[in-house]
């Protein structure tokens, strides 16, 4: 298990080549993907700014996913086709078909930010302190609520 500070996801992001970029954004909006020409990856992950931290973290590795997972969206004629507007809280919990790619994208995220055997770990330290284990991911204690809801 990583004892340090979570991994930079947008150092991350940037050695997958997507350029990253903080902006004002409404409230209800986390993030979008978006052409970015002069980006190695073609793409720049918006993030708003005004969220707290750990929420862009899940916002810019939920891009990411999309990249890789729901390659539609990358079609130069739609550049503007996915913009997770969606991405909350509620969105966690969406049955609806049309946000299946929503749920793949954080269950992607959930992958890599949770591995196993460090989750597991850190429950048995740090027992019911959720601030704790969520800090120690990087991720906001409602995140990790839901993970935890999920068991293995
Ligand atoms: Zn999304």
């Amino acid at each position: 298990m990583n004892d340090g500070q979570p991994p930079s996801v947008g150092s991350l992001a940037s050695a997958l080549g997507f350029e990253v970029e903080f902006t004002d954004l409404p409230n209800g909006i986390s993030g979008y993907l978006t052409d970015e020409p002069f980006a190695p990856k073609g793409k720049k992950i918006v993030i708003n700014a005004n969220h707290r931290r750990t929420r862009q973290r899940w916002t810019a590795l939920h891009e990411i996913a999309h990249y890789y997972l729901h390659p539609r969206y990358t079609d130069p004629l739609e550049p503007e086709a996915h913009r997770a507007g969606v991405t909350s809280v509620d969105h966690f919990y969406a049955t609806d078909e049309e946000l299946i790619e929503e749920r793949e994208a954080n269950e992607w995220v959930e992958a890599i930010v949770f591995e196993q055997s460090a989750l597991q770990a850190a429950v048995s330290m740090h027992g019911d302190d959720l601030q704790a284990i969520a800090w120690k991911f990087g991720v906001s204690v409602e995140a990790l609520k839901i993970r935890l809801r999920k068991g293995r």
